[in-house]
């Protein structure tokens, strides 16, 4: 599609950078995560979807700058080696944010600019809450830089807790920022509640934060069930539901951080929204899946790569790869009907 400009090259109506901006808003759209249990809107054009980020859209054309979203993401393997190859990124990364640097592209080419993600790992955020060591979490954000610029993933960027607080310790860092941006736990527990009212008088945040909670509590106990560990599952569970609140205490903070330091982005997520929400959820790898690159291992089925726990892949009938430094990269599967399978 071809943008009309002026003779100096610029769009020469608002009506025509209201068209530009909604372009590029339904080209993200396209891979928009939508909650399965509310009403879907039927085309990546839904005006409501649209409203709450078309402003941002035309103000960065007004400026003819690019497009900027964030992406508060990729914090680190799950320590859990039954869903992952290692502590360190591995082609589940470097698919998702090569989609995300294609989204980008595909951007620029109906608004010259161009847009960029700033992915803002979360990792230090909440890392000893969920059992990732410091370490890992630097090293897996070194890597992730490292596939960027080795890559040229050229529209990608990275942000995180260690850019903020330069002077101190992690500790101290992830302090700082509850201290600032911190809310309340029994106000968090409280709409946590409501949100899994099930009569319906809850409001969209509500019901936001109560996903968010069941998810996080979720993935917390599938890391906690790693081979050799000795606490029941009841005791593990009780521990999962007190630090997913942590969790979302010190993610929310990293937002209201994020939305401060970035006040012109347009806010993905990693997690599915609802028609109209101000963030757009967005998928990872260009296809609708749950799992997450740090949660995962990449499989190539011979046409695409998908995302499965390790533990799975290795009842299939799949060969290990590894990189170019001898690092497992990801699985390959060989069987051609095992291909059909788990495509579907
Ligand atoms: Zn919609």
């Amino acid at each position: 599609m071809k943008i009309l400009t002026n003779e100096l090259g610029k769009p020469s109506s608002d009506q025509q950078i209201a068209d530009i901006a909604t372009n590029i808003l339904t080209e993200v759209m396209q891979f928009r995560r939508m909650i399965d249990t509310e009403k879907k809107c039927d085309s990546a054009t839904c005006s409501d979807c649209h409203k709450p980020h078309i402003e941002k859209v035309i103000a960065a054309i007004m400026q003819e700058k690019k497009i900027r979203f964030v992406l508060p993401a990729f914090p680190g393997k799950s320590p859990n080696p039954a869903k992952v190859l290692g502590h360190l990124p591995d082609m589940a990364e470097k698919q998702a944010l090569t989609f995300l640097n294609n989204l980008c592209k595909r951007i620029q080419s109906i608004y010259t600019p161009g847009a960029e993600v700033i992915i803002c790992s979360d990792g230090r955020v909440f890392s000893d809450v969920v059992g990732i060591a410091e370490k890992h979490i630097t090293s897996y954000q070194i890597e992730i830089d490292r596939i960027i610029k080795e890559s040229n993933l050229t529209s990608l960027s990275t942000f995180n807790l260690d850019d903020v607080y330069h002077d101190c310790n992690f500790e101290q860092a992830r302090s700082e920022l509850i201290g600032k941006y911190g809310q309340d736990l029994e106000r968090l527990k409280e709409k946590v509640k409501r949100g899994g009212d099930v009569t319906g008088s809850s409001t969209p945040e509500e019901r936001e934060a109560n996903r968010l909670y069941c998810g996080l509590t979720r993935f917390l106990v599938e890391d906690s069930l790693f081979p050799g560990q000795t606490k029941s599952k009841s005791a593990i569970q009780k521990e999962c539901k007190s630090k997913a609140y942590l969790a979302i205490i010190r993610s929310n903070a990293w937002t209201d951080l994020i939305a401060e330091k970035f006040p012109e982005a347009i806010r993905l997520s990693i997690h599915p929204q609802s028609c109209g929400s101000r963030k757009i959820g967005i998928q990872l790898l260009g296809i609708e899946t749950w799992m997450t690159p740090w949660h995962g291992v990449a499989v190539n089925t011979g046409n695409n790569f998908i995302l499965m726990k390790h533990r799975e892949v290795k009842e299939l009938n799949a060969q290990l790869i590894k990189d170019e430094k001898g690092r497992p990269s990801h699985y390959k599967l060989i069987s051609q009907n095992q291909q059909l399978t788990y495509e579907l």
